[in-house]
């Protein structure tokens, strides 16, 4: 985490990321050695959006340079969905493939839920699964869903213990917000969580130590809601035009809240890096925990 003199700290989380993914590639190395296993993801991608073509080149990337074996299945726009449906059944009886994902958004003539509840639980490395996040709710130990994993790693590398502290999660979305809300409560926060229909936003910032943004609106969290020395995360990915250039902007106004909070997220180089690095560490445990392998301790 770098200080800057007079303003919050910023959490690295590039950096962060880049340490759990040569974690990642030194178990990896101790998986093949011992037990001649080399874990294997797969991402299907429906269409050509360009973020999420982006997404799905990095994401296979850093999982080749992570000792995973990765590969892209890439379907028409078009496709039906009895066609993704029969894919994913197939990869789901694949012994080589231990993680699947399936890059959202897809389209709209394709029922998302319907494609999520299809994939093998077990190789379910978004946690998306209604099983996983069932499990989720519980408590129980189970594949999370990587944002929100990588976000309460940043927390940690910030404030260390979260117990007793006042959490706000702005949005309630299956794959951000609700699962965000669940991991700090079970840090022993105590979470409200807040959508497009709660009143006085800026009330309810005010009276929390750790902010999670994850609600899609460029630069809405503005610095004079936050509680000084708040810790504050900013999940939102938001592309916009500024003085002619393309930007891409979080959640929260990061010129305005960085004099106020304790330590923030930048965006880009927060969050985005810590998603992909848990999804590295979701497919090595798949992998592992499928074959009722103990996940390798990292040797320092
Ligand atoms: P989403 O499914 O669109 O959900 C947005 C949530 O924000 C909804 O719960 C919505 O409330 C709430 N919301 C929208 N406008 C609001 C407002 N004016 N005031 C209060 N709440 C409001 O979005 P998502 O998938 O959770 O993603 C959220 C953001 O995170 C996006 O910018 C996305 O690109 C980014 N993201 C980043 C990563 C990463 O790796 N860094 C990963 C995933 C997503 P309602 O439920 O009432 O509609």
């Amino acid at each position: 985490m770098a200080d800057q003199e007079g303003s919050a700290r910023i959490i690295d989380g590039a950096a962060i990321a880049a340490g759990m993914r040569r974690r990642v590639a030194r178990q990896t190395g101790i998986l093949a050695e011992r037990h001649a296993i080399v874990p294997g993801l797969t991402v299907v991608l429906v269409g050509s959006n360009p973020a999420s073509e982006i997404y799905v080149r990095t994401k296979l990337k850093h999982a080749a340079e992570a000792g995973i074996r990765s590969r892209d299945i890439r379907l028409p726009a078009d496709v039906t969905q009895a066609a993704l449906l029969d894919h994913i059944a197939a990869l789901n009886a694949d012994e080589s493939v231990d993680a699947i994902l399936v890059q959202m958004p897809l389209p709209s003539h394709i029922d998302a839920d319907a494609v999520t509840a299809a994939i093998d639980p077990q190789r379910d490395v978004d946690g998306f699964h209604p099983l996983n996040t069932g499990y989720l709710v519980a408590g129980w130990p189970t594949l999370t869903p990587c944002t929100p994993l990588g976000c309460i790693i940043l927390l940690r590398s910030a404030l260390g213990e979260l117990a007793g502290l006042n959490a706000l999660v702005l949005g309630r979305s299956n794959i951000v917000g609700k699962p965000m809300a669940l991991l700090l409560l079970r840090e022993s926060c105590t979470v409200t969580i807040a959508h497009s229909r709660s009143r006085d936003l800026p009330d309810l910032c005010r009276g929390a130590d750790i902010v999670v943004a994850a609600i899609g609106r460029p630069e809405f969290v503005r610095g004079a809601w936050l509680k000084p020395g708040a810790t504050v995360i900013d999940v939102g990915i938001n592309r916009v035009e500024r003085d002619r250039k393309r930007r891409v902007v979080g959640d929260v106004a990061f010129a305005e809240a960085v004099g106020v909070a304790g330590a923030i997220t930048p965006v880009p180089g927060g969050v985005g890096p810590m998603t992909i690095a848990c999804l590295l560490e979701n497919t090595l445990h798949a992998a592992c925990l499928r074959r009722g392998i103990a996940v390798p301790a990292a040797e320092p």
